[in-house]
C-alpha cells in the first residue's frame, strides 16, 4: 500500500529542489559574544498551589542571572497586596532585583503615590509603570484625581523616588491610539517623563516588531525597547491573552498547534520551536535583551534562554544561602 501523495513523485520534489530559494540558515551566535540580559515576567499567585508553582519557577529560572524580574499588578489594581506579597519575598528571599507592576486607573494620585512608597519602603527601586485597564470592557476613563496615562503616572513616581522605570511599548500599535505615530508619540513622552527603557507587549511576527525599533529610532527614541517573548505552550490561552492585548495571531501558528489541544508533549515541542526560531531571528538582527512572560513556568523560558546562551551561574546552588550569610 502506498501513502505517497500525487506531489510526491521524485520529478515533482526534484523541481520543488530546483525552484526553490536558497535560504541561510540562522547564524549561531559569535563564539565569544557575551550572553544577552534577560528578565522575566511572573504574575501573583491566587492559590497555595499556584504560590507553590511560582515559587519553584522562580528558584529554577534565579540561576539564569536575570537583570531583573517584574510581578504584574491585576486588572484595575486587583492584586495589590499579593503583587506586593511576591515582590517583598523576592526582596527577602532571593538575590534577585523585583520590579513592580504599577497602574493607575481607577485610583488617586494619592493612592498610588502611597503604593510606590511602600515599595521604595521595602527596597524595591524597579516600577514597571503602566496606565492600566478598567476591570470591566468599558472605555478607559481616568480617575478624576487620578494620573491620566502612564506618561503622567511615570513623572509622579518620579517626585516619590528616584525609581527606575520601565513602560509598556505595543509594536503592533495600542489597540486605543489615534495611530501608530501617536503611539509612538507617547512612547517617547514616558521615557522624557524619566523612563529608561520599554518593555513590548507580545508578539509572534518578528518581522512587526523589527520594524517598529526602526519607526521608534526614526521618531528619536533611542533607550533600550526590550522585546517581550512569550513562550506559548497553551495555545489556547496564549491566543485569549494575545488578543486582549491586541496581538497578532498569525495563521501559521494557529495551524502549527491545530488538533494538538489534547497532546501537551507535542504543544510542549511546538512551543520550543517557535520561540527559539523568535529568539534566534532577534538576536541574529542584534538584539542583547529579552524580556520573558513566563506565566509562572519555567520550562520552556529556562530552555529558550539556554538557546540564546545563557547559562545557570556556577554558583548558583549557594546564591540563597550566600544571602543569609550576610544578614549574620
Ligand atoms: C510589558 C507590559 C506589562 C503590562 N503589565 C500590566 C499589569 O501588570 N497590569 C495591568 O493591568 N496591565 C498591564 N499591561 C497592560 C496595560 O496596562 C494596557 O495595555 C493598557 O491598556 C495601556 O497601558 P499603558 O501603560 O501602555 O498606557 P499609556 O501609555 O497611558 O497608553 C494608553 C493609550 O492611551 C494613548 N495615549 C497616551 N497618552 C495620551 C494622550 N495624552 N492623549 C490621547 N491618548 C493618549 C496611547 O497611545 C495608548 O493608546 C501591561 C502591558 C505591557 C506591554
Amino acid at each position: 500500500m502506498s501513502h505517497e501523495s500525487p506531489r510526491a513523485t521524485p520529478q515533482a520534489s526534484l523541481e520543488r529542489w530546483l525552484s526553490s530559494p536558497r535560504i541561510e540558515p540562522l547564524p549561531p551566535r559569535a563564539p565569544r559574544a557575551p550572553a544577552p540580559a534577560i528578565s522575566f515576567e511572573f504574575f501573583p499567585p491566587k492559590t497555595e498551589a499556584l504560590e507553590t508553582q511560582l515559587w519553584s519557577c522562580i528558584r529554577r529560572l534565579e540561576p539564569l542571572g536575570p537583570q531583573f524580574v517584574s510581578v504584574t499588578y491585576g486588572a484595575g489594581g486587583s492584586t495589590q497586596e499579593r503583587t506586593h506579597a511576591t515582590v517583598t519575598r523576592l526582596v527577602r528571599e532571593t538575590v534577585l532585583t523585583p520590579a513592580a507592576h504599577l497602574t493607575c486607573v481607577g485610583a488617586s494620585r494619592g493612592e498610588v503615590d502611597d503604593v510606590a512608597r511602600r515599595y521604595w519602603d521595602a527596597g524595591v527601586r524597579h516600577i514597571v509603570a503602566l496606565r492600566g485597564d478598567p476591570p470591566s470592557k468599558a472605555p478607559y476613563q481616568p480617575h478624576p484625581e487620578g494620573y491620566e496615562y502612564a506618561a503622567d503616572l511615570v513623572a509622579g513616581l518620579k517626585r516619590v523616588a528616584d525609581f527606575d522605570i520601565s513602560v509598556a511599548a505595543y509594536p503592533e500599535t495600542h489597540a486605543q491610539a489615534a495611530s501608530a505615530a501617536a503611539d509612538l508619540d507617547n512612547l517617547k513622552r514616558k521615557l522624557d517623563a524619566g523612563a529608561s527603557r520599554a518593555i513590548s507587549q507580545v508578539f509572534f511576527e518578528t518581522g512587526n516588531f523589527l520594524d517598529f525599533l526602526d519607526r521608534a529610532l526614526a521618531a528619536g527614541i533611542t533607550a533600550p525597547i526590550i522585546p517581550g517573548i512569550m513562550p506559548v505552550s497553551n495555545f489556547a490561552q496564549a491566543k485569549r491573552i494575545s488578543e486582549m492585548g491586541g496581538t497578532y495571531v498569525p495563521g501559521w501558528m494557529a495551524e502549527m498547534f491545530d488538533g494538538l489541544d489534547e497532546d501537551a508533549e507535542t504543544r510542549q515541542m511546538v512551543a520550543a520551536s517557535i520561540a527559539a526560531e523568535q529568539v534566534r531571528t532577534l538576536q541574529a538582527n542584534g538584539i542583547d535583551e529579552f524580556h520573558f512572560y513566563t506565566l509562572n513556568r519555567a520550562d520552556l523560558t529556562y530552555a529558550i534562554a539556554r538557546i540564546l546562551g545563557v547559562k545557570a551561574r556556577e554558583d548558583s546552588a549557594s546564591f540563597f544561602e550566600k544571602k543569609e550569610a550576610k544578614k549574620l
